[in-house]
């Protein structure tokens, strides 16, 4: 671990010719303040954890000063919102600051969000309020600690400065860190200029950079392409398993690395609702829950578009062919790793027809996997719905009372439970491994709406941090049983179901 003064910058993007950027400096704040921090990100750039208390650091991560050897840009790209394409995005109030080499030879891209306006801010003010901040911090770094590739989060600082959304709120700036924050639309928007030789000159910067195992191939584009399918079908997986809604799928939001990418007005499923919008302004659904692993086919097509400059409309086709199938598959098997059971064609339905009961009975989601990793395979539960059944036939409490207390069908869930009891025995499936198994998949804790909220409300009218670093720390373990935080696993109190999350950040 080591000190700001010794960080090492490479700025790979930085050196693309200006096509690709604005060179800009982020736009100073007044008095900015530590709000929280990331232990683990902070490691991801060596950086000792006493450096983040250094005012040199919290005035660059203010955006007020640079130091030497960051190249401050904001990157351009364009994308298609909502389904339509919109010529000219671009990083409008994210500035690149730099790229750091760790010891490990990783590379790491430094950006601020909400720096301060740039040549792509268009009629926006280039801030991010708090509010908005807190969630994508907490998010970001709950999503790693679950295992799904996303940008990182490294500090969040605040400044009292003003900003105005449906209130005035106060600025605060996020670092995020990201191996690269290309997106799809970072190509789309050369391909709608026709400017061929800038989407070729990208896409050999991006595989050289991040697929050097195609650089030896001597007609790279179409598996380049095929592998961003790839990625982006087990993204879909995570998030589909995990039950995590983005809420903004435009094609300038998704990553070229398969990362979670632009944390806005994302949910997590609690009751398992497949049509859930967590998006306020998402009147139609379009980026719905279940709409997502479709809505990424859907982007794929745009992005295989774009690059068919570089290689035949067929070559393209048959690249981002293979979603379906890959999305499918890795569902599939992450799915059947949550039900503890072999992927396969029994497990499927067995997992089809507890989401169908889980939609019926509006239960939690997150607690009712949770709850089937303690699940007695021993236990012989009658079809016609009597509960559990001890040998002689006589009916009793089932001992699978916290889960099946969940459901107000009870005859539907003791049908379901009969079948996947009589599935786990048919695997000699045991119990106490099995659990063990399945709690390393189901987490006990996931960033509910209402636990980003209490943290929010408590730092943006109290200036109280302490929720936020409970928080992370808590979804920083969020498989392993906290016994002190139990409440913090629970289903959402009555109060959160007019949280309305909406798109102003
Ligand atoms: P998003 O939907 O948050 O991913 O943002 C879509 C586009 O709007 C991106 O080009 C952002 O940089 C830009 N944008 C969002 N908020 C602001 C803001 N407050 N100021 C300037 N640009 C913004
Ligand atoms: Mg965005």
């Amino acid at each position: 671990m080591s000190s700001l003064e010794s960080l090492t910058f490479d700025n790979g993007f930085a050196r693309l010719p200006e096509a690709y950027y604005s060179r800009v400096c982020p736009t100073p704040v007044p008095d900015p303040y530590l709000v929280c921090y990331s232990p683990q990100a902070l490691a991801l750039l060596d950086l000792d954890e006493s450096e983040i208390t250094r005012p040199e650091l919290i005035q660059t991560l203010a955006g007020n000063q640079l130091l030497p050897g960051m190249d401050a840009i904001a990157a351009l790209y364009a994308g298609h919102q909502f389904g339509h394409y919109v010529p000219q995005l671009g990083d409008g109030r994210a500035i690149l600051l730099g790229e750091v080499k760790n010891a490990a030879g990783q590379g790491w891209e430094v950006q601020l969000k909400g720096a301060g306006r740039t040549p792509y801010s268009r009629g926006g003010d280039g801030r991010a309020v708090l509010r908005s901040s807190i969630r994508e911090f907490l998010c970001s770094e709950a999503m790693h600690a679950l295992g799904i590739p996303t940008t990182r989060a490294l500090a969040i600082v605040g400044s009292d400065r003003p900003v105005y959304r449906e209130d005035q709120e106060t600025a605060a700036l996020v670092t995020r860190l990201a191996p690269s924050f290309v997106r799809f639309g970072s190509f789309e928007v050369f391909y709608y200029r026709n400017q061929i030789e800038s989407i070729k000159h990208l896409a050999d910067y991006v595989i050289a950079r991040y697929y050097p195992e195609l650089t030896t191939l001597a007609d790279p584009y179409p598996e380049f392409l095929r592998q961003v399918a790839l990625s982006t079908a087990e993204l879909m997986a995570q998030w589909q398993a995990v039950g995590f809604s983005h809420g903004v799928m435009n094609t300038d939001n998704m990553s070229i690395l398969g990362l979670t990418l632009d944390y806005g007005p994302f949910g997590f499923l609690d009751a398992f609702d497949p049509g859930y919008i967590c998006n306020h302004s998402d009147a139609s659904g379009r980026y719905a829950f279940d709409q997502q692993p479709d809505v990424a086919a859907w982007n794929l097509t745009k992005l295989a578009q774009t690059l068919v400059p570089l290689m035949s409309v067929e070559a393209a086709s048959q690249a981002i062919s293979e979603y379906p199938q890959a999305f499918g598959r890795a569902y599939l098997e992450r799915m059947a790793a949550k039900f503890g059971l072999p992927p396969g064609s029994e497990t499927a339905s067995l997992v089809m027809d507890a989401l169908q009961l889980l939609a019926q009975n509006h239960v939690d989601y997150t607690i009712f996997l949770r709850r089937l990793c303690d699940f007695d395979s021993s236990e012989a539960f009658s079809p016609q719905g009597e509960g559990r059944r001890v040998p002689n036939g006589d009916a009793v409490t089932p001992s699978h009372s916290t889960l099946r207390d969940l459901f107000l069908d009870r005859a539907a869930f003791d049908a379901w439970a009969a079948r996947y009891a009589a599935a786990l025995r048919q695997q000699g499936s045991l119990d106490a491994e099995r659990s063990k198994a399945m709690r390393a998949v189901n987490p006990k804790y996931i960033l509910r709406n209402h636990l980003a909220e209490i943290a929010i409300r408590r730092a943006t009218d109290e200036r109280d941090y302490s929720e936020i670093n409970r928080l992370h720390a808590l979804l920083t373990r969020p498989f392993d049983e906290q016994p002190e935080y139990e409440a913090y696993a629970a289903e959402p109190p009555d109060w959160a179901r007019k949280i309305e999350v909406s798109c102003s950040s």
